[in-house]
Protein backbone atom coordinates (compact mmCIF):
# COMPACT_ATOMS: atom_id res chain seq x y z
CA UNK A 1 0.00 0.00 0.00
CA UNK A 2 1.06 3.31 -0.81
CA UNK A 3 1.15 6.37 1.69
CA UNK A 4 -1.70 7.97 -0.15
CA UNK A 5 -3.97 5.15 0.22
CA UNK A 6 -3.37 4.57 4.13
CA UNK A 7 -3.92 7.96 4.55
CA UNK A 8 -7.51 7.67 2.11
CA UNK A 9 -8.13 4.58 4.03
CA UNK A 10 -7.89 6.24 7.58
CA UNK A 11 -10.05 8.97 6.51
CA UNK A 12 -12.29 6.64 5.28
CA UNK A 13 -12.16 4.86 8.85
CA UNK A 14 -12.39 8.18 10.63
CA UNK A 15 -15.85 8.77 8.28
CA UNK A 16 -17.09 5.64 8.88
CA UNK A 17 -16.49 5.36 12.59
CA UNK A 18 -18.04 8.73 13.24
CA UNK A 19 -15.35 10.31 14.74
CA UNK A 20 -13.60 13.50 15.12
CA UNK A 21 -10.99 14.73 12.84
CA UNK A 22 -8.82 15.60 15.16
CA UNK A 23 -4.84 15.06 15.31
CA UNK A 24 -4.74 12.11 17.88
CA UNK A 25 -7.37 9.87 15.86
CA UNK A 26 -5.95 10.58 13.27
CA UNK A 27 -2.18 9.84 13.89
CA UNK A 28 -3.31 6.55 15.94
CA UNK A 29 -5.63 5.19 13.17
CA UNK A 30 -2.97 5.93 10.62
CA UNK A 31 -0.06 4.44 12.36
CA UNK A 32 -2.15 1.46 13.06
CA UNK A 33 -2.88 0.89 9.22
CA UNK A 34 0.95 1.72 8.07
CA UNK A 35 1.59 -0.61 10.71
CA UNK A 36 -1.08 -3.48 9.16
CA UNK A 37 0.24 -2.64 5.71
CA UNK A 38 4.44 -3.40 6.97
CA UNK A 39 4.61 0.74 5.69
CA UNK A 40 7.11 2.12 8.22
CA UNK A 41 6.67 5.26 9.20
CA UNK A 42 9.37 7.39 11.42
CA UNK A 43 6.65 9.41 12.72
CA UNK A 44 4.85 6.05 13.95
CA UNK A 45 8.35 4.50 15.56
CA UNK A 46 9.09 7.04 17.80
CA UNK A 47 6.08 6.65 19.87
CA UNK A 48 7.39 2.79 20.44
CA UNK A 49 11.35 4.19 20.75
CA UNK A 50 9.56 5.86 23.66
CA UNK A 51 8.42 3.05 24.84
CA UNK A 52 11.04 1.40 24.84
CA UNK A 53 12.87 3.78 27.40
CA UNK A 54 10.55 2.77 29.52
CA UNK A 55 11.42 -0.22 31.85
CA UNK A 56 10.25 -3.72 30.93
CA UNK A 57 7.48 -3.60 33.78
CA UNK A 58 5.89 -0.07 32.17
CA UNK A 59 6.07 -1.06 28.91
CA UNK A 60 3.81 -4.68 29.42
CA UNK A 61 1.60 -2.19 31.22
CA UNK A 62 1.46 0.43 28.92
CA UNK A 63 0.47 -2.20 25.87
CA UNK A 64 -1.63 -3.56 28.09
CA UNK A 65 -3.43 -0.64 28.48
CA UNK A 66 -3.51 -0.29 24.92
CA UNK A 67 -1.81 3.59 24.92
CA UNK A 68 -0.97 4.16 21.03
CA UNK A 69 -0.51 8.08 21.02
CA UNK A 70 2.14 10.29 22.39
CA UNK A 71 -0.69 12.16 24.50
CA UNK A 72 -1.76 8.93 25.90
CA UNK A 73 1.66 7.81 26.96
CA UNK A 74 2.08 11.34 28.57
CA UNK A 75 -1.01 11.17 29.99
CA UNK A 76 -0.58 7.20 31.70
CA UNK A 77 3.57 7.95 32.59
CA UNK A 78 2.00 10.94 34.76
CA UNK A 79 -0.25 9.30 36.28
CA UNK A 80 2.43 6.47 37.29
CA UNK A 81 4.83 9.36 38.99
CA UNK A 82 1.89 10.78 41.22
CA UNK A 83 1.21 6.65 41.97
CA UNK A 84 4.98 5.70 42.46
CA UNK A 85 5.12 8.35 45.58
CA UNK A 86 3.59 5.16 47.05
CA UNK A 87 5.36 2.70 48.95
CA UNK A 88 8.32 2.34 46.76
CA UNK A 89 9.23 5.76 47.38
CA UNK A 90 7.93 5.71 51.00
CA UNK A 91 10.87 2.48 51.52
CA UNK A 92 13.48 4.60 49.70
CA UNK A 93 12.46 7.93 51.86
CA UNK A 94 12.86 5.62 55.21
CA UNK A 95 16.37 3.99 53.61
CA UNK A 96 17.51 7.43 53.06
CA UNK A 97 15.76 9.22 56.36
CA UNK A 98 18.10 6.83 58.02
CA UNK A 99 21.31 7.28 56.74
CA UNK A 100 21.11 11.23 57.02
CA UNK A 101 19.95 10.46 60.40
CA UNK A 102 23.17 8.99 60.98
CA UNK A 103 25.10 11.62 59.13
CA UNK A 104 23.92 14.23 60.95
CA UNK A 105 24.39 12.67 64.11
CA UNK A 106 28.10 12.35 63.34
CA UNK A 107 28.30 15.79 62.37
CA UNK A 108 26.32 17.17 65.19
CA UNK A 109 28.69 14.70 67.75
CA UNK A 110 32.16 15.97 66.30
CA UNK A 111 33.99 18.01 69.01
CA UNK A 112 34.16 21.17 66.99
CA UNK A 113 32.65 24.51 67.90
CA UNK A 114 32.35 25.34 63.57
CA UNK A 115 31.14 22.33 62.80
CA UNK A 116 28.59 22.51 65.52
CA UNK A 117 27.80 26.19 64.54
CA UNK A 118 27.18 24.97 60.91
CA UNK A 119 25.13 22.42 61.54
CA UNK A 120 22.97 25.06 63.79
CA UNK A 121 22.68 27.42 60.73
CA UNK A 122 21.87 24.51 58.36
CA UNK A 123 19.36 23.73 59.96
CA UNK A 124 17.26 26.99 60.09
CA UNK A 125 18.20 26.60 56.17
CA UNK A 126 17.08 23.72 54.55
CA UNK A 127 13.59 24.17 54.04
CA UNK A 128 11.24 22.56 51.41
CA UNK A 129 12.26 22.94 47.97
CA UNK A 130 15.10 24.69 48.04
CA UNK A 131 16.43 26.21 44.99
CA UNK A 132 19.50 24.92 43.84
CA UNK A 133 21.39 27.62 43.84
CA UNK A 134 20.41 27.63 47.91
CA UNK A 135 21.69 23.96 48.01
CA UNK A 136 25.10 24.61 46.39
CA UNK A 137 25.74 27.44 49.00
CA UNK A 138 25.06 24.78 51.90
CA UNK A 139 27.55 22.16 50.21
CA UNK A 140 29.87 24.77 49.42
CA UNK A 141 29.78 25.88 53.57
CA UNK A 142 30.94 22.10 54.82
CA UNK A 143 33.42 22.21 51.68
CA UNK A 144 35.31 24.99 52.84
CA UNK A 145 34.68 23.76 56.80
CA UNK A 146 36.14 20.16 55.82
CA UNK A 147 39.32 22.23 53.90
CA UNK A 148 40.01 24.50 56.93
CA UNK A 149 39.74 21.64 59.90
CA UNK A 150 42.87 21.11 61.58
CA UNK A 151 42.64 18.89 63.98
CA UNK A 152 46.36 18.29 64.24
CA UNK A 153 46.81 19.75 67.71
CA UNK A 154 45.60 16.79 69.17
CA UNK A 155 48.92 14.81 67.48
CA UNK A 156 50.89 17.07 70.02
CA UNK A 157 49.92 15.61 72.39
CA UNK A 158 51.88 12.71 71.79
CA UNK A 159 55.26 14.40 73.04
CA UNK A 160 54.10 13.86 76.29
CA UNK A 161 51.96 10.96 75.96
CA UNK A 162 51.61 8.17 73.68
CA UNK A 163 47.40 8.29 73.36
CA UNK A 164 44.60 7.22 70.63
CA UNK A 165 43.65 10.66 68.88
CA UNK A 166 40.65 9.52 67.33
CA UNK A 167 38.94 8.87 70.26
CA UNK A 168 38.03 11.13 72.68
CA UNK A 169 37.04 9.17 75.79
CA UNK A 170 39.88 6.92 75.10
CA UNK A 171 42.32 9.46 74.45
CA UNK A 172 41.22 11.36 77.96
CA UNK A 173 41.60 8.03 79.30
CA UNK A 174 45.06 7.35 78.24
CA UNK A 175 45.96 10.88 79.16
CA UNK A 176 45.07 10.61 82.82
CA UNK A 177 46.75 6.87 83.52
CA UNK A 178 49.53 8.38 81.31
CA UNK A 179 50.17 11.43 84.22
CA UNK A 180 49.43 9.17 86.97
CA UNK A 181 52.18 7.35 85.73
CA UNK A 182 54.61 10.39 85.33
CA UNK A 183 53.17 12.22 88.82
CA UNK A 184 56.25 11.60 91.00
CA UNK A 185 58.19 12.08 87.60
CA UNK A 186 58.07 15.89 86.79
CA UNK A 187 58.88 15.17 83.86
CA UNK A 188 56.77 16.98 81.66
CA UNK A 189 54.96 20.67 81.01
CA UNK A 190 51.92 20.34 82.50
CA UNK A 191 50.99 23.62 81.86
CA UNK A 192 50.93 23.18 78.20
CA UNK A 193 49.05 19.81 78.34
CA UNK A 194 46.50 21.13 80.05
CA UNK A 195 45.74 23.46 77.52
CA UNK A 196 45.81 20.80 75.04
CA UNK A 197 43.31 19.04 77.42
CA UNK A 198 41.12 22.28 77.17
CA UNK A 199 41.46 22.88 73.94
CA UNK A 200 40.33 18.94 73.33
CA UNK A 201 36.94 19.24 75.69
CA UNK A 202 35.32 22.26 74.32
CA UNK A 203 32.88 23.52 72.95
CA UNK A 204 30.17 20.81 74.38
CA UNK A 205 26.83 21.07 72.19
CA UNK A 206 25.11 20.42 75.49
CA UNK A 207 25.31 23.92 76.53
CA UNK A 208 25.20 23.30 80.36
CA UNK A 209 27.90 21.80 80.40
CA UNK A 210 30.33 24.96 79.13
CA UNK A 211 30.11 26.34 82.44
CA UNK A 212 31.63 23.45 84.38
CA UNK A 213 34.41 23.10 81.84
CA UNK A 214 34.95 26.84 81.61
CA UNK A 215 35.88 26.31 85.64
CA UNK A 216 37.90 23.20 85.59
CA UNK A 217 39.22 24.66 82.52
CA UNK A 218 40.38 27.96 84.58
CA UNK A 219 41.25 25.77 87.66
CA UNK A 220 43.57 23.53 85.81
CA UNK A 221 45.23 26.75 83.74
CA UNK A 222 45.85 28.72 87.04
CA UNK A 223 47.35 25.44 89.03
CA UNK A 224 48.43 22.60 86.43
CA UNK A 225 50.17 21.08 89.36
CA UNK A 226 46.13 19.78 89.97
CA UNK A 227 46.32 17.59 87.10
CA UNK A 228 48.57 15.46 89.49
CA UNK A 229 45.72 15.30 92.03
CA UNK A 230 43.68 12.09 92.84
CA UNK A 231 40.42 14.65 93.54
CA UNK A 232 41.13 16.44 89.77
CA UNK A 233 41.59 13.00 88.22
CA UNK A 234 38.21 12.25 89.71
CA UNK A 235 36.73 15.30 88.64
CA UNK A 236 37.79 15.15 85.23
CA UNK A 237 36.68 11.43 84.54
CA UNK A 238 33.69 12.17 86.26
CA UNK A 239 32.74 15.06 83.71
CA UNK A 240 33.67 13.69 80.90
CA UNK A 241 31.45 10.84 81.88
CA UNK A 242 28.63 13.29 82.19
CA UNK A 243 29.66 15.58 79.05
CA UNK A 244 28.91 12.62 76.86
CA UNK A 245 26.19 11.54 78.66
CA UNK A 246 24.68 14.94 77.69
CA UNK A 247 25.41 15.46 74.72
CA UNK A 248 24.07 11.90 73.79
CA UNK A 249 21.09 13.55 75.07
CA UNK A 250 21.56 16.54 73.15
CA UNK A 251 22.03 14.79 69.83
CA UNK A 252 18.58 12.86 70.28
CA UNK A 253 16.70 16.22 70.89
CA UNK A 254 17.94 17.80 67.79
CA UNK A 255 17.34 14.54 66.07
CA UNK A 256 13.42 15.68 66.37
CA UNK A 257 14.25 18.85 64.49
CA UNK A 258 16.76 16.90 62.36
CA UNK A 259 14.05 15.08 61.23
CA UNK A 260 11.79 17.54 59.44
CA UNK A 261 15.03 18.03 57.51
CA UNK A 262 15.58 14.97 56.65
CA UNK A 263 12.04 14.92 55.10
CA UNK A 264 12.83 18.47 53.20
CA UNK A 265 15.31 16.11 51.70
CA UNK A 266 13.85 13.27 50.88
CA UNK A 267 11.50 15.09 49.32
CA UNK A 268 13.94 16.91 46.81
CA UNK A 269 15.18 13.28 46.20
CA UNK A 270 11.54 11.83 45.49
CA UNK A 271 11.12 14.20 43.26
CA UNK A 272 14.84 13.50 41.52
CA UNK A 273 13.64 9.70 41.52
CA UNK A 274 10.58 9.72 40.33
CA UNK A 275 11.50 11.92 37.54
CA UNK A 276 13.59 9.39 36.28
CA UNK A 277 12.51 6.20 36.59
CA UNK A 278 14.84 5.38 34.34
CA UNK A 279 17.86 5.84 36.21
CA UNK A 280 16.63 4.78 39.20
CA UNK A 281 19.82 2.09 38.99
CA UNK A 282 22.06 5.23 39.50
CA UNK A 283 20.23 6.15 42.68
CA UNK A 284 20.54 3.10 43.94
CA UNK A 285 24.32 3.27 43.59
CA UNK A 286 24.93 6.34 45.39
CA UNK A 287 21.93 4.88 48.10
CA UNK A 288 24.65 2.00 48.38
CA UNK A 289 27.11 4.18 48.56
CA UNK A 290 25.65 6.14 51.47
CA UNK A 291 25.25 2.99 53.31
CA UNK A 292 28.45 2.15 52.67
CA UNK A 293 29.72 4.76 55.61
CA UNK A 294 31.05 3.38 58.53
CA UNK A 295 30.33 6.20 61.33
CA UNK A 296 32.74 3.36 63.69
CA UNK A 297 35.71 2.76 61.58
CA UNK A 298 36.12 6.17 59.09
CA UNK A 299 37.70 8.92 59.83
CA UNK A 300 35.92 12.40 59.89
CA UNK A 301 37.79 13.52 56.63
CA UNK A 302 36.91 9.67 55.43
CA UNK A 303 33.31 10.45 55.60
CA UNK A 304 33.55 13.73 54.18
CA UNK A 305 35.29 12.17 50.95
CA UNK A 306 32.54 10.02 50.58
CA UNK A 307 30.01 12.60 51.30
CA UNK A 308 31.31 14.93 48.53
CA UNK A 309 31.20 11.70 45.55
CA UNK A 310 28.23 10.88 46.90
CA UNK A 311 26.47 14.85 46.49
CA UNK A 312 28.86 15.16 43.22
CA UNK A 313 27.10 12.16 41.54
CA UNK A 314 23.55 12.86 42.83
CA UNK A 315 24.53 16.24 41.23
CA UNK A 316 25.77 15.24 37.82
CA UNK A 317 22.61 12.45 37.63
CA UNK A 318 20.11 15.42 38.35
CA UNK A 319 21.82 17.30 35.32
CA UNK A 320 22.00 13.68 32.88
CA UNK A 321 17.83 13.42 33.99
CA UNK A 322 17.37 17.16 33.11
CA UNK A 323 19.09 16.42 30.07
CA UNK A 324 17.05 13.56 29.08
CA UNK A 325 13.68 15.16 29.68
CA UNK A 326 14.80 18.80 27.90
CA UNK A 327 15.68 16.29 24.68
CA UNK A 328 12.34 13.97 24.67
CA UNK A 329 10.33 17.25 25.28
CA UNK A 330 12.32 18.49 22.28
CA UNK A 331 11.65 15.26 20.53
CA UNK A 332 7.66 15.36 21.22
CA UNK A 333 7.29 18.83 20.04
CA UNK A 334 8.88 18.50 16.70
CA UNK A 335 6.46 15.53 16.49
CA UNK A 336 4.03 17.92 17.20
CA UNK A 337 4.35 20.07 14.80
CA UNK A 338 4.73 17.44 12.45
CA UNK A 339 1.15 16.65 13.17
CA UNK A 340 0.02 20.46 12.82
CA UNK A 341 2.11 20.77 9.57
CA UNK A 342 0.01 17.21 8.80
CA UNK A 343 -3.14 18.67 10.25
CA UNK A 344 -2.90 21.54 7.49
CA UNK A 345 -2.00 19.78 4.24
CA UNK A 346 -5.02 17.75 5.17
CA UNK A 347 -6.99 20.86 5.69
CA UNK A 348 -5.84 22.11 1.95
CA UNK A 349 -6.45 18.55 0.84
CA UNK A 350 -10.05 18.75 1.81
CA UNK A 351 -10.21 22.50 0.28
CA UNK A 352 -8.93 21.33 -2.95
CA UNK A 353 -11.29 18.23 -3.05
CA UNK A 354 -14.32 20.49 -2.41
CA UNK A 355 -15.08 19.90 1.21
CA UNK A 356 -15.72 22.08 4.01
CA UNK A 357 -13.44 20.89 7.21
CA UNK A 358 -15.66 21.98 9.90
CA UNK A 359 -19.45 21.39 8.14
CA UNK A 360 -18.66 18.27 6.04
CA UNK A 361 -20.61 20.16 3.79
CA UNK A 362 -19.28 21.38 -0.25
CA UNK A 363 -17.32 24.52 -0.07
CA UNK A 364 -17.98 27.36 -2.67
CA UNK A 365 -15.72 25.50 -5.35
CA UNK A 366 -18.03 22.73 -5.17
CA UNK A 367 -21.22 24.75 -5.54
CA UNK A 368 -20.39 26.79 -8.23
CA UNK A 369 -19.55 23.36 -9.96
CA UNK A 370 -23.02 22.05 -9.20
CA UNK A 371 -24.89 25.41 -10.08
CA UNK A 372 -23.20 25.36 -13.38
CA UNK A 373 -24.24 22.09 -13.72
CA UNK A 374 -27.90 23.24 -12.93
CA UNK A 375 -27.43 26.57 -15.68
CA UNK A 376 -26.45 23.76 -18.51
CA UNK A 377 -29.56 22.02 -18.20
CA UNK A 378 -31.44 25.34 -17.55
CA UNK A 379 -30.05 26.59 -21.13
CA UNK A 380 -30.79 23.11 -22.74
CA UNK A 381 -34.26 22.63 -21.29
CA UNK A 382 -35.15 25.49 -19.44
CA UNK A 383 -35.23 23.93 -16.65
CA UNK A 384 -35.71 26.20 -13.61
CA UNK A 385 -33.92 26.09 -9.92
CA UNK A 386 -33.24 28.82 -7.46
CA UNK A 387 -31.35 29.16 -4.92
CA UNK A 388 -31.43 30.17 -1.22
CA UNK A 389 -28.67 32.29 0.63
CA UNK A 390 -28.75 31.55 4.49
CA UNK A 391 -27.06 33.80 7.09
CA UNK A 392 -27.19 32.98 10.66
CA UNK A 393 -28.22 36.42 12.54
CA UNK A 394 -25.70 38.13 15.03
CA UNK A 395 -23.24 35.33 14.71
CA UNK A 396 -20.60 37.73 15.42
CA UNK A 397 -22.55 38.07 19.39
CA UNK A 398 -22.53 34.58 19.44
CA UNK A 399 -18.95 34.09 18.91
CA UNK A 400 -18.79 36.96 21.55
CA UNK A 401 -20.67 35.58 24.06
CA UNK A 402 -20.01 31.74 23.88
CA UNK A 403 -16.68 31.49 22.72
CA UNK A 404 -15.48 30.87 18.81
CA UNK A 405 -15.86 27.28 19.57
CA UNK A 406 -19.44 27.41 20.33
CA UNK A 407 -19.78 28.96 17.28
CA UNK A 408 -17.83 26.21 15.16
CA UNK A 409 -20.57 23.87 16.94
CA UNK A 410 -23.52 25.72 16.05
CA UNK A 411 -21.87 26.01 12.30
CA UNK A 412 -21.62 22.46 12.13
CA UNK A 413 -24.90 21.58 13.34
CA UNK A 414 -26.74 24.08 11.65
CA UNK A 415 -25.41 22.52 8.00
CA UNK A 416 -26.10 19.16 9.39
CA UNK A 417 -29.64 20.51 9.60
CA UNK A 418 -30.29 21.96 6.64
CA UNK A 419 -28.48 18.82 4.91
CA UNK A 420 -31.64 17.21 6.98
CA UNK A 421 -34.50 18.87 6.14
CA UNK A 422 -33.71 19.54 2.32
CA UNK A 423 -34.43 17.00 -0.36
CA UNK A 424 -32.26 14.35 -1.86
CA UNK A 425 -31.69 15.97 -4.96
CA UNK A 426 -31.08 19.53 -3.23
CA UNK A 427 -27.70 20.86 -3.01
CA UNK A 428 -26.11 22.25 0.55
CA UNK A 429 -22.83 23.91 0.63
CA UNK A 430 -21.40 26.45 3.08
CA UNK A 431 -21.08 29.94 0.87
CA UNK A 432 -18.40 31.48 3.41
CA UNK A 433 -17.92 32.67 7.12
CA UNK A 434 -21.59 31.61 8.52
CA UNK A 435 -23.43 31.99 5.00
CA UNK A 436 -24.55 28.50 3.29
CA UNK A 437 -26.44 28.25 0.36
CA UNK A 438 -29.18 25.83 -0.94
CA UNK A 439 -29.66 25.16 -4.77
CA UNK A 440 -32.93 23.50 -5.21
CA UNK A 441 -33.15 22.25 -8.81
CA UNK A 442 -36.73 22.33 -10.88
CA UNK A 443 -37.95 24.26 -7.83
CA UNK A 444 -39.36 27.96 -8.29
CA UNK A 445 -38.71 30.99 -5.95
CA UNK A 446 -42.19 30.15 -4.29
CA UNK A 447 -41.12 26.81 -3.61
CA UNK A 448 -38.03 28.11 -2.43
CA UNK A 449 -39.48 30.00 -0.24
CA UNK A 450 -41.58 27.56 1.37
CA UNK A 451 -38.48 25.62 1.94
CA UNK A 452 -36.96 28.50 3.17
CA UNK A 453 -39.50 29.49 5.60
CA UNK A 454 -39.70 25.81 7.26
CA UNK A 455 -36.58 25.67 7.96
CA UNK A 456 -36.55 29.03 9.41
CA UNK A 457 -39.18 28.33 11.74
CA UNK A 458 -37.35 24.85 12.65
CA UNK A 459 -34.07 26.74 13.82
CA UNK A 460 -35.81 29.29 15.75
CA UNK A 461 -37.39 26.49 17.41
CA UNK A 462 -34.18 24.25 17.68
CA UNK A 463 -31.99 23.65 20.88
CA UNK A 464 -28.68 24.27 19.92
CA UNK A 465 -26.69 22.97 22.78
CA UNK A 466 -23.04 23.75 23.78
CA UNK A 467 -21.59 22.43 26.91
CA UNK A 468 -24.97 22.31 28.33
CA UNK A 469 -26.36 26.09 27.74
CA UNK A 470 -28.86 26.75 25.15
CA UNK A 471 -28.08 29.17 22.24
CA UNK A 472 -30.60 30.56 20.86
CA UNK A 473 -30.54 31.54 17.28
CA UNK A 474 -31.97 32.54 14.13
CA UNK A 475 -31.33 32.66 10.78
CA UNK A 476 -32.40 34.93 7.69
CA UNK A 477 -32.51 34.36 3.77
CA UNK A 478 -32.94 35.55 0.19
CA UNK A 479 -34.34 33.61 -2.19
CA UNK A 480 -34.14 33.65 -5.87
CA UNK A 481 -34.88 31.78 -9.10
CA UNK A 482 -33.27 31.39 -12.27
CA UNK A 483 -36.07 32.19 -14.97
CA UNK A 484 -36.95 35.28 -12.82
CA UNK A 485 -33.26 36.44 -13.32
CA UNK A 486 -31.24 37.68 -16.79
CA UNK A 487 -28.29 35.04 -15.20
CA UNK A 488 -26.44 33.36 -13.32
CA UNK A 489 -25.10 35.77 -11.63
CA UNK A 490 -27.80 38.21 -11.65
CA UNK A 491 -29.68 35.04 -9.60
CA UNK A 492 -26.80 34.52 -7.07
CA UNK A 493 -27.17 38.72 -6.50
CA UNK A 494 -30.59 38.28 -6.35
CA UNK A 495 -30.50 36.58 -3.43
CA UNK A 496 -28.02 38.34 -1.92
CA UNK A 497 -29.50 41.27 -2.18
CA UNK A 498 -33.22 39.64 -0.39
CA UNK A 499 -31.10 38.61 2.08
CA UNK A 500 -29.90 41.60 2.89
CA UNK A 501 -33.84 43.25 2.93
CA UNK A 502 -34.55 40.17 5.44
CA UNK A 503 -31.55 41.72 7.69
CA UNK A 504 -33.27 45.07 7.83
CA UNK A 505 -36.51 44.22 8.25
CA UNK A 506 -35.33 42.92 11.31
CA UNK A 507 -33.68 39.40 10.72
CA UNK A 508 -35.07 36.05 11.17
CA UNK A 509 -37.18 36.12 8.41
CA UNK A 510 -36.84 35.15 4.43
CA UNK A 511 -37.28 37.41 2.02
CA UNK A 512 -37.69 36.63 -2.03
P1 LIG B 1 -25.98 39.59 10.92
O1 LIG B 1 -27.18 39.24 11.72
O2 LIG B 1 -26.09 40.94 10.29
O3 LIG B 1 -25.63 38.54 9.93
O4 LIG B 1 -24.82 39.73 11.97
P2 LIG B 1 -23.60 38.78 12.09
O5 LIG B 1 -22.95 39.08 13.38
O6 LIG B 1 -24.04 37.38 11.89
O7 LIG B 1 -22.74 39.19 10.82
P3 LIG B 1 -21.22 39.52 10.64
O8 LIG B 1 -20.98 39.33 9.15
O9 LIG B 1 -20.92 40.85 11.22
O10 LIG B 1 -20.41 38.45 11.45
C1 LIG B 1 -20.20 37.15 10.94
C2 LIG B 1 -19.38 36.48 11.98
O11 LIG B 1 -19.23 35.08 11.68
C3 LIG B 1 -18.01 37.05 12.09
C4 LIG B 1 -17.11 35.87 11.95
O12 LIG B 1 -16.10 35.92 12.94
C5 LIG B 1 -17.99 34.69 12.18
N1 LIG B 1 -17.49 33.50 11.51
C6 LIG B 1 -17.22 33.35 10.21
N2 LIG B 1 -16.75 32.09 9.97
C7 LIG B 1 -16.73 31.45 11.17
C8 LIG B 1 -16.34 30.12 11.57
O13 LIG B 1 -15.90 29.27 10.81
N3 LIG B 1 -16.47 29.81 12.89
C9 LIG B 1 -16.96 30.72 13.77
N4 LIG B 1 -17.07 30.34 15.05
N5 LIG B 1 -17.30 31.97 13.42
C10 LIG B 1 -17.21 32.33 12.13
MG1 LIG C 1 -22.66 37.18 7.12
MG1 LIG D 1 -24.77 36.76 10.04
Amino acid sequence: MTIQEIIRQTLREIKARGLQLTPDAYSEIFCRNARRSNVIIEDCQKMEKFIKRLSPELQSIVKRRQVSTIDQLIQYLASEVMRSDGRKSGEIIGAYSLLVKRLLQAVSILHDEEAARLAQIHKSKVTPYLEKGEIDAIREDWNRFIMEYDDSFLDRLSLYCKTDTQDLRRMVNGLIECFRRMENAKSCNLEEVAKLIVASLVPSIASGMNDEIATISAQVRADPQLLTSQAMVEDIRHMIKKRIELDKKAVVEQMTELDTIINHINTALVRVIDRGDINNKEIRKIQGELGNIELKKDSFEAIHAKLLTIANSLESETRVLGEEMRREHEEMEELRSKVRILEEALRKERKKSGTDTLTKLPNRRAIDDFIKKQEAAFDRYKDNYSVILFDIDHFKSVNDTYGHDAGDVILASFGKMLRRYSRELDFVGRWGGEEFLVVLPKTDKEGAYHFGEKLREIVQKSKFMYKGTRIPITVSGGVADRASNPSMDAMLKKADENLYKAKKSGRNKIVM
